[in-house]
């Protein structure tokens, strides 16, 4: 396993961000839609210890504010405004792209804080 010194923080978020193991880029990170892997399969890197708890819902929703924001401006001055459909509209998109960014933003986070080195972990069990 590298050292600390040698992860790289754009390698890390990208296969973070790419379901893949930020230590080899080969494991995959999730058993599911969300849930962590244990650990990796192909290197045995500790996932859980790197788990980043509610920080994913967070950045999610702040992308989504900075991505739906404009969108609903846009929307209001070029459509006429209707606002149940644009409700509608707004509802499922918005759905849409959390399920797909928060996949994604979860990944990524999980590759940073192993960047970092930070962990959940106590100090007996480091
Ligand atoms: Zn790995």
């Amino acid at each position: 396993m590298p050292g600390k010194q040698s992860r790289d923080i754009g390698t890390a978020l990208r296969r973070g961000a790419m379901g893949r193991c930020p230590n080899c880029g080969v494991g995959q990170i999730f058993q599911g839609y969300l849930t962590l892997c244990p650990a990796c399969a192909y290197c045995d890197q500790n996932l859980h210890a790197h788990a980043p708890a509610a920080g994913p819902a967070f950045m999610t929703v702040a992308l989504l504010g900075l991505i739906i924001g404009p969108l609903l401006w846009v929307a209001g001055t070029v459509f006429p405004p209707d606002s149940l459909a644009l409700a509608l509209v707004g509802i499922v998109v918005l759905t849409i792209l959390a399920l797909l960014l928060l996949r994604v933003v979860k990944g990524a986070m999980l590759g940073y804080l192993w960047t970092l080195g930070l962990n959940n972990l106590r100090k007996d069990e480091q």
